[in-house]
């Protein structure tokens, strides 16, 4: 988007998202064209910040009206809040703050994004592994679990994949119980794939086939190599965009009030 497409006056109101990296970050663009789409007064900025604390107070003073959470900050943010919505309570992770007359409340959209990308995809019964066991891994955990899948949890730290799958029930693997395992469902929650770590992939492509759903929550760039190891080995894939649109747009509306439809198409 064209910085000259936002009028910015005296009552634009500030916005923002933050995380550490953020280079990776769409939801600038993405809420600019939300909000020009909507008439709503409003500009996303990029807070870059190892600190979230730092962007709490903030928040509370300038003030941000709604603050977009990214990674490493989803688990940490909470004791910061206010309120949290019990979902996002029970998920354990917060991805969206909105300013309510001073008051933060908290709320996770990400499971928003993750059904909208889902939608289509059998899980009841299924094997569905997880890869990673962080900040995004928790609400796919909880949606999986809701949806009656069998899940499986692969992460670099084990000790953390054991504790997640604890918490929403389902079973931490090694590397090598890959191999002969009946996977339905792959799901890449890491950064492995993203921007600097493009020629990567989390997962073996000789364990791919076309039977398989594979879902990369990865959405810059658009096609990681898993996608391109998953295409070529004729499974069904879903890249990291109908999330990020679909959790944007549910902040936008717990913000607002104001829906979009899903079928917008941004720009980006
Ligand atoms: P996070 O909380 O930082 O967790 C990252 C996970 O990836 C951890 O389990 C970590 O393992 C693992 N990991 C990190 N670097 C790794 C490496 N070099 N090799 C192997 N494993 C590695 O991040 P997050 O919030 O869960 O986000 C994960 C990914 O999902 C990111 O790429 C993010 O952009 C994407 N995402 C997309 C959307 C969307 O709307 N499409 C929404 C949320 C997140 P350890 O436990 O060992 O550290």
């Amino acid at each position: 988007m064209n910085n000259s497409q936002v009028n910015i006056n005296q009552h634009t109101a500030l916005n923002a998202v933050t995380g550490f990296p953020l280079e990776h970050t769409l939801s600038p663009q993405l809420h600019a064209q939300i909000y020009k789409k909507l008439g709503l007064n409003a500009v996303m900025l990029a807070f870059l910040s190892q600190n979230i604390e730092e962007i709490i107070t903030c928040m509370r003073t300038l003030p941000i009206h709604l603050l977009a959470v990214t990674l490493p900050h989803k688990q940490t943010v909470m004791k910061f809040l206010d309120r949290i919505d019990p979902v996002a309570k029970k998920i354990g992770a917060v991805n969206t703050v909105i300013n309510r007359n001073g008051k933060l409340h908290g709320y996770n959209t990400d499971i928003v994004g993750i059904a909208h990308a889902l939608k289509n995809t059998q899980l009841k019964g299924k094997n569905v592994l997880i890869i990673g066991a962080g900040g995004a891994a928790r609400p796919l955990c909880w949606f999986l679990k809701k949806s009656g899948a069998k899940i499986f949890c692969l992460n670099r730290t084990r000790t953390k994949a054991e504790e997640l799958t604890q918490e929403f029930g389902g079973i931490a693997l090694d590397n090598n119980a890959l191999v002969g395992a009946k996977i339905d469902v792959i799901i890449n929650a890491t950064p492995l794939g993203m921007k600097p770590h493009i020629d990567e992939s989390p997962f073996p492509k000789n364990l791919l086939n076309k039977n398989q759903t594979v879902f990369d929550l990865i959405y810059n760039p658009i096609e990681t190599k898993l996608l391109k190891d998953a295409k070529k080995a004729g499974a069904k894939t879903i890249n990291g965009m109908p999330m990020l649109l679909a959790q944007a747009l549910e902040q936008v509306r717990l913000w607002s009030g104001k829906k979009l439809s899903i079928n917008f198409l941004p720009k980006i």
